[in-house]
C-alpha cells in the first residue's frame, strides 16, 4: 500500500472516468464505497493484492508431509487401509478429540465404528502368524492415526500389537482360538503389563511381580504401572516372576477376576486420552489354563517387544507429520506485518528443517518395516529407528509449536497435543537411552548396560 499515492487528488486523477461509469452499472457504487471505508488495513490490504492478481486469490500448495510420494510405492491394499484409517480420524475422531483429551477419557463408544474397519485382521491371521507386510500395513494404520491424535494409534497398538502378539506368541492353540478371533473383531479387548512402579527399564531383570503355583492355578502378587488400555480392557497379560524357578511367566488376567484390581491414572499430560491404569494384584487367582503356555521366560516377552517396536518408530513419524502439516497450513493463513508467516525467510527454514525431519523419518521406518517384513529386522534395527524417530519428532513437533506463536499452546490449534504426546513416545517401549545402549551394544560389541 504504501508504494501507491497516498493523496486523495492524485488518487482521484488516475481514476477511469469510463471505467467508473461501467462499473456504476453493475454495482451500487456509493455503497461500495462506504464498506471500503470501513475495511481495516489488514483487510484493505487483502483486497489489494486479490485485484492486483486479478481478483483470485492465489491458490496455495496442500499441506503434504510425503514431499519426495514415498507413500506411492505401497501396496493397492495399504493404500486402502490407509485412506480408510484417515477418513476415520478426520470423520470420527477430530471433532470430538479435545473434549476427550480435556476430560482426560477414552472415547469407547468409538469402538464399534473402528471395528468397520477390520484393522487387525489386515495385520494378523486368527491362527496368530502376521499377515505378508503386517508391519508396513500396521505402519500406515499408526501413521494415519497419530497423524490426528496419537492416543488413538496407542489404543490400537497395546491391543493389535503388545497384547495380541503376547498371545499369538505365548498362547496354546486353544488360548489362541479362543482369545484370537475375539481381539480381531475388537469384541474383546487387550491390555499389556509389564511394567511397574519400581521397574521401568530395568523391568527384565527386577521384576517384583510373582506367581506362585498353588494346585490347579496360580496366585499373582505384585503391582503394575502405566497399563494402556487396562482400566476397561477386557483382560491384561500380566508378566510375572515364578517363585520357585525366577522364570519369567504370562497369564490371561480377565477383568473382574478377584485379588485383581485397576485404577485410573490420573493427571496425564501427555496421551491423555488413552487410559492407562495402576494395577494391584493381591492374592490373585488365575487358573493354569490362563497360563500361557507356550512361553520361553524373558524371551518371549523380548520378542514381543521386538515386534512392536517399529510401530513406536511410526508413532513418532505420524506425530510429526501432523504437527508439521498444521503449521504450514497456518503459515500461509496467519498473517502478520500485512503477509502470511509463511513469507517469512525465518519461517519457511522452520518448515523445510520440520519437512527434512518428516522426510528423513519417512525414509527410515519404510525400510525398517521392509526389513521386519522381511524377516530380517533385528533388535538394534527396530532401537536405532525408535531413537532418531523420538528424537526428530521432538525436534519437529516444537519447531511447530513455535511457528504458531501464542496460538501454539491452544488446544484448538491441534499442535500443542502433538508436542505433549511426543514425550511419551520418547520415553515408551525402551526410553531413549535405553534403546541407544542397545544400538551401541551391537556397533561395537561392548555392552555399556549396567
Ligand atoms: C503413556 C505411557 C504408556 C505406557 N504404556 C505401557 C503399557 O501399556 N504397558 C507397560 O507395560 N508399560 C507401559 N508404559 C511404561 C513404559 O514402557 C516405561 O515408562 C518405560 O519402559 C521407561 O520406564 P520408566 O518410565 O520407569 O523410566 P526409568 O526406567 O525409571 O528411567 C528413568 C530415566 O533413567 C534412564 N535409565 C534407566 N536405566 C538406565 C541405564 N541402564 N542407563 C542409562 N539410562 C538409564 C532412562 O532412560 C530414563 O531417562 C507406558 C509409559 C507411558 C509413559
Amino acid at each position: 500500500m504504501t508504494s501507491q499515492p497516498r493523496d486523495s487528488a492524485a488518487l482521484l486523477a488516475q481514476l477511469d472516468p469510463e471505467a467508473l461509469a461501467r462499473l456504476g452499472q453493475r454495482v451500487d457504487l456509493p455503497a461500495l464505497l462506504a464498506a471500503a471505508s470501513r475495511l481495516s488495513d489488514r483487510q484493505l490490504g487483502q483486497l489489494a493484492r486479490a485485484m492486483k492478481g486479478g481478483g483470485a486469490p492465489k491458490a496455495l500448495p496442500e499441506p503434504d508431509g510425503d514431499f519426495y510420494g514415498q507413500l506411492d510405492d505401497l501396496t493397492p491394499e495399504q493404500q486402502e487401509v490407509r485412506l480408510a484409517v484417515r477418513g476415520f480420524m478426520q470423520e470420527h475422531v477430530a471433532p470430538i478429540m479435545n473434549a476427550y483429551w480435556s476430560r482426560d477419557e477414552f472415547p469407547r463408544h468409538l469402538i464399534p465404528e473402528l471395528r468397520k474397519l477390520n484393522l487387525p485382521r489386515r495385520i494378523w491371521n486368527e491362527d496368530g502368524t502376521r499377515r505378508p507386510g503386517a508391519t508396513m500395513t500396521e505402519g500406515m494404520i499408526t501413521l494415519e492415526a497419530c497423524r490426528v491424535d496419537v492416543s488413538t494409534a496407542v489404543f490400537f497398538g497395546v491391543h493389535a500389537g503388545l497384547a495380541f502378539a503376547s498371545i499369538a506368541l505365548g498362547g496354546s492353540a486353544e488360548q489362541k482360538a479362543e482369545w484370537l478371533p475375539k481381539m480381531l473383531d475388537l469384541e474383546a479387548i487387550g491390555a499389556f503389563g509389564l511394567t511397574e512402579p519400581e521397574g521401568g527399564s530395568q523391568v527384565s531383570q527386577g521384576m517384583r511381580t510373582t506367581c506362585r503355583q498353588d494346585g490347579d492355578g496360580w496366585v499373582l502378587s505384585g503391582e503394575k504401572y502405566w497399563i494402556g488400555n487396562s482400566p476397561f480392557s477386557d483382560f491384561t497379560v500380566v508378566w510375572a516372576r515364578d517363585e520357585d524357578t525366577q522364570e519369567v511367566r504370562g497369564f490371561i488376567v480377565r477383568a473382574g477376576t478377584p485379588g485383581y484390581h485397576v485404577r485410573k491414572i490420573e493427571g496425564k499430560v501427555a496421551l491423555r486420552i488413552v487410559e492407562n491404569g495402576h494395577i494391584t494384584l493381591t492374592e490373585c487367582r488365575v487358573p493354569d489354563s490362563d497360563r500361557l503356555q507356550e512361553t520361553r521366560g524373558w524371551r518371549t516377552t523380548a520378542e514381543v517387544l521386538r515386534l512392536t517396536r517399529a510401530g513406536v518408530a511410526w508413532q513418532g513419524v505420524g506425530c510429526a507429520f501432523g504437527a508439521y502439516e498444521l503449521a504450514l497450513g497456518y503459515a500461509q493463513r496467519r498473517e502478520q506485518f500485512g503477509k502470511p508467516i509463511g513469507n517469512f525467510q525465518l519461517i519457511q527454514n522452520h518448515l523445510v528443517h520440520m519437512l527434512g525431519n518428516v522426510t528423513s523419518m519417512l525414509s527410515l521406518v519404510l525400510r525398517l518395516s521392509r526389513m521386519a517384513d522381511a524377516g530380517q529386522m533385528r533388535d538394534e534395527h527396530a532401537s536405532l529407528a525408535k531413537v532418531v524417530t523420538a528424537a526428530r519428532c521432538r525436534e519437529t513437533v516444537a519447531l511447530a509449536r513455535e511457528t504458531f506463536g501464542g496460538n501454539g499452546i491452544l488446544l484448538d490449534n491441534g499442535v500443542i497435543k502433538h508436542f505433549a504426546d511426543t514425550e511419551a513416545i520418547y520415553s515408551y517401549e525402551g526410553t531413549n537411552e535405553i534403546n541407544t545402549l542397545v544400538v551401541g551394544r551391537a556397533i561395537t560389541g561392548f555392552s555399556a548396560f549396567v
